[in-house]
């Protein structure tokens, strides 16, 4: 049985202090454990006053990013430890608009999944394809590669300890969500690929999380499916009402 991750992507939103804002009404919404893990992810400037707000609840706390050296020259840059040292047990890896914008790498990837297991902070590893590769038929073929990147040399049980995102291009902030067919097609592809380089078992229980527009009224139709084990939540997890109602959508 995999326990259900609900995440939630800030993306680049949110100075400090709505950030504690929107953390507290989160927090008071979701105030009742129910079985499902729930992690948000503000920007790094407001993860320690963020940290601060969730102590003691059920929330946990991710980042968006990490470098994956310990330290150094790198400026601009924040290590595992850094995160660790203000409450992060999450970080979110390899999103597509880090790969896009940013020139993250499938190399970049699997280097940073290395410094985060070692710091002890779960990486949730996103993959997924852009809306020309699924109509080139592409799909499944690109996210393999992905994985394979992000995987390369991890033991198995440091795939156990991580989360995978399925985050078709197309369907982030564009309000367009791939079916559930669509995505439990896919997270059985990924589940697959996984036994293929890693372990049969350990395929078994990885949680894939989908992520793409999803909303209070699409949640449940997706995390129904049972390859769907979360969510990863970009627009929708900035208003506490639909972040809590996606959250309630994942109790099984
Ligand atoms: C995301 O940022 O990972 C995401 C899925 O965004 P949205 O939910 O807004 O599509």
């Amino acid at each position: 049985m995999r326990t259900p991750l609900i995440a939630g992507n800030w993306k680049m939103y949110k100075t400090s202090s709505e950030a504690i804002v929107l953390a507290k009404a989160i927090v008071k919404t979701l105030s009742t454990p129910d079985g499902t893990q729930v992690v948000i992810c503000p920007p790094f400037t407001a993860l320690a006053a963020v940290g601060q707000v969730v102590v003691g609840s059920r929330i946990s706390l991710g980042a968006q990013d990490l470098h994956w050296a310990k330290e150094g020259a790198y400026t601009g840059e924040v290590s595992a430890e850094m995160l660790r040292d203000i409450g992060c047990r999450y970080v979110i890896i390899g999103h597509s608009e880090r790969r896009q914008y940013f020139g993250e790498t499938d190399e970049g990837v699997n280097k940073k999944c290395r410094a985060a297991l070692a710091s002890d902070l779960t990486p949730i590893v996103c993959v997924g394809e852009t809306l020309a590769e699924r109509e080139a038929g592409r799909a499944y073929g690109i996210v393999e590669t992905q994985l394979k990147g992000a995987l390369s040399g991890l033991l198995p049980e440091q795939v156990q300890r991580l989360a995978l995102a399925y985050e078709p291009v197309w369907a982030i902030g564009t309000g367009r969500t791939a079916t559930p067919s669509q995505a439990d097609e896919m997270h059985a592809h990924i589940r697959k690929t996984v036994a293929m380089l890693v372990d049969a078992e350990i395929a078994r229980s990885v949680r894939i999380l989908y992520g793409g527009s999803v909303k209070s009224d699409n949640a449940k139709e997706l995390l129904e499916r049972s390859e769907i084990d979360g969510a990863l939540v970009g627009g929708a997890s900035l208003q506490a009402d639909s972040f809590a109602a996606i959250a309630a959508a994942a109790k099984r």
